[in-house]
């Protein structure tokens, strides 16, 4: 099967007969890539025999494609579909890829195993190595390391370059996305690389520029494993020494992460020098390095304690994941609110975008074609191996999975925490409101509850003692009622019914008073009215009023329970001095006066009410409270009155 392109090839283009056609000339070898290009196509113009196009265009699809025209490459795979013997052609097509991975990892590893057939390893490692490539690019890490580590064992007999090429590839994969023992590994592979880049250089002198570029960038990319994925300063800052400064192209970069090694060193003078040198290195000319303008802020700001964030804020996409992270996870922590919002954000975005699909398809990997056909390859290629290796194999693959699996779980729960922290910043307000309303509210009957209370009776008696101060009669009175005997209705119809008579208790009780009123429940089945009254009368009408709600017809409960529910109403209204001047009394005290004469009315004959009318010496006041109302109404301390005579109780004990 040939994954890309779609069409077959042509049955006419057969090896026999492209080696029949005249060679490629000697010096297209020596012309540049815009003179091939031309060359090619002069060729083209000049033939319709479908075995020379086929030959003059495989050649310029990978014409292209070693110069990173991989659109080109494809539109030419399309137009001429390679045959199955040209493992060349077809590995430039397969890799250029037309943008489905999977797709692609199929194809690059079904060259693989055709060139293993037809003994050319150096192509064989090449597909192998686009496939690993292909694999990490898919999130499909665990099989990018597996191939990876294949290819590099094949690549011992592969050409100096494609091995160099593998072992450069694999460093990156385990630095990458390696735990710590393969972050090491990897830096040990780039120290590798770089001394067979240094025996290459001696023997082949006249391509030294091109190993020094080599040589450095590999330096730069050992210092940046060091600085991001080992957080060792030291041995980062070792390696940006070592490189060359005459190679422009990484120089900003390495300056930028001297300067954020030095300050977390504490090395704050040179991080400065680095921070000002790397503002007047130029920037990378290949690839996108905007992200290094948030490095420097960083320092900047660890420096200094400020910086601008706009950079940060605005990463472009094309920044690898691996300098978004460090980046982010860096934000994160640090003490201001506003960094720490980018880097929470950062890191939300990144792991809802990229983190979590990855997650999951890992998850998926085994059922993955992918994987069936590198472990039919991989039969293919090893043969019989021997029990023993095979085993070992294995636990290096669960080691892997187990170690992946680790870090899948600690990122995710990372991340968990940190969504949680940034939806907590971002709700803050609403959720202390809510928070604020619901904890006002009693959750059964809806009425408010003894806090909402708490914070707003000091506003009522406040409006009592002006009014009294202006010479107005208006007052209130704190009538404290509950319901009779309710514990036998739990008892005899279960605590679900109990709640039903106190909900329904509440809504006659609200349909009974004023709405500027104040209904709270007290707690339990008890429930407290602070009720604004015009004159001495008007508080036994309220009690009146609230019994005949609450008796004058059955409740009934859902089930068809039908419950005679009758309370007893304990009243005490706010006293006067003589001349109309306010007492001095708190609503606490207000509280106990009621609940004294709920108590009364309790003991006397339930479903009534008592009102303390009137305080005769509010000088009194602490006596009356600390004993029995009955002692204090024959002291003559005290008048009462209460629903069954409406008349001063005087005598009644
Ligand atoms: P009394 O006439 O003397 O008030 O008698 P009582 O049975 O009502 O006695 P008391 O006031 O001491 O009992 C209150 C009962 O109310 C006790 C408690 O189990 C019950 N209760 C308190 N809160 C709730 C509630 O939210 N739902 C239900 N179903 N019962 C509650
Ligand atoms: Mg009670
Ligand atoms: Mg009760």
């Amino acid at each position: 099967m040939l994954a890309l392109p779609v069409r077959a090839a042509d049955e006419a283009i057969t090896a026999k007969a492209l080696d029949a056609q005249p060679k490629i000339p000697a010096e297209f070898a020596r012309m540049t890539y815009p003179q091939r290009i031309e060359w090619l196509e002069r060729q083209l113009a000049s033939t319709s025999d479908p075995v020379r196009r086929y030959q003059l265009v495989s050649e310029r699809a990978m014409q292209q494609y070693f110069h990173g025209n991989s659109a080109g490459t494809l539109a030419d795979c399309r137009q001429v579909a390679p045959a199955a013997f040209d493992l060349r052609y077809r590995l430039a097509c397969a890799s250029a890829g037309d943008g489905d991975r999977k797709r692609q990892v199929d194809a690059l590893l079904e060259i693989h195993a055709d060139a293993i057939k037809a003994g050319d390893i150096d192509l064989a490692t090449k597909a192998l190595s686009a496939a690993a490539w292909a694999q990490s690019e898919l999130g499909d890490i665990a099989a990018a390391f597996q191939s990876y580590e294949q290819a590099l064992k094949l690549a011992e007999k592969a050409l100096p370059e494609t091995l160099i090429d593998v072992t450069l590839n694999t460093a990156t994969l385990y630095v990458v996305h390696g735990d710590r023992e393969y972050v090491s590994k990897g830096i040990a592979l780039q120290e590798d690389a770089i001394a067979r880049f240094r025996a290459m250089r001696k023997q082949y002198p006249g391509d030294a520029d091109y190993f020094d570029s080599v040589i450095t960038l590999t330096q730069f990319n050992a210092g940046v494993a060091h600085a991001l994925h080992l957080q060792d300063y030291a041995r980062a800052l070792r390696w940006f020494g070592e490189m060359d400064p005459r190679q422009a192209e990484f120089r900003q970069g390495a300056l930028v992460f001297s300067a954020l090694s030095a300050v977390e060193l504490g090395r704050t003078a040179q991080a400065r020098e680095w921070l000002r040198q790397s503002r007047e290195a130029p920037a990378s000319a290949e690839t996108d390095t905007a992200y290094l303008t948030c490095y420097q802020q960083l320092v900047q700001f660890k420096l200094d304690g400020q910086a601008k964030l706009a950079p940060c804020r605005d990463l472009s996409p094309q920044t690898p994941l691996e300098v978004s992270l460090d980046l982010y996870k860096r934000l994160a922590i640090l003490p201001h609110p506003d960094w720490r919002l980018v880097g929470l954000d950062g890191l939300h975005r990144l792991f809802v975008q990229t983190l979590e699909p990855q997650l999951k398809q890992s998850a998926m990997r085994g059922a993955s074609r992918a994987e069936l056909s590198r472990l039919e390859l991989e039969s293919k290629l090893v043969g019989q191996l021997l029990e023993k290796e095979q085993a070992l194999k294995r636990a290096e693959q669960d080691k892997l999975a187990t170690q992946r699996l680790l870090a899948a779980a600690a990122v995710a729960i990372l991340l968990l925490v940190l969504l949680v922290i940034v939806l907590r910043l971002r709700h803050n307000r609403r959720l202390a409101r809510q928070f604020q309303s619901m904890s006002l509210e009693d959750g059964l009957t809806g009425l408010h509850n003894r806090r909402y209370f708490e914070h707003d009776i000091g506003r009522e008696i406040g409006l009592v003692k002006r009014a009294g101060q202006e010479g107005d009669a208006h007052s209130i009175a704190f009538c404290l009622f509950d319901i009779d005997h309710f514990k036998r209705i739990n008892d005899r119809l279960g605590h679900e019914a109990g709640d039903r008579v106190l909900v329904e208790f509440a809504r006659r009780v609200k349909g009974a008073i004023r709405d500027t009123d104040m209904l709270v429940r007290w707690g339990g089945e008890e429930f407290l009215l602070v009720a604004r009254v015009a004159h001495a009368g008007e508080p036994h009408r309220i009690g009146d009023r609230i019994r005949a709600a609450v008796s004058s017809d059955p409740f009934v409960i859902p089930g068809g329970a039908s419950l005679d529910v009758t309370c007893t109403i304990g009243v005490a209204a706010y006293p006067r001095r003589e001349g109309g001047k306010p007492a001095e009394i708190t609503w606490q005290q207000l509280v106990q006066l009621a609940d004294a004469a709920l108590y009364l009315g309790k003991r006397k004959s339930r479903d009534c009410w008592v009102c303390i009318d009137r305080i005769k010496d509010i000088g009194a006041l602490d006596r009356i409270l600390s004993q029995d109302l009955e002692v204090s109404l024959r002291e003559g301390l005290v008048e009462l009155s209460d629903s069954n005579r409406t008349a001063a109780l005087a005598g009644a004990a």
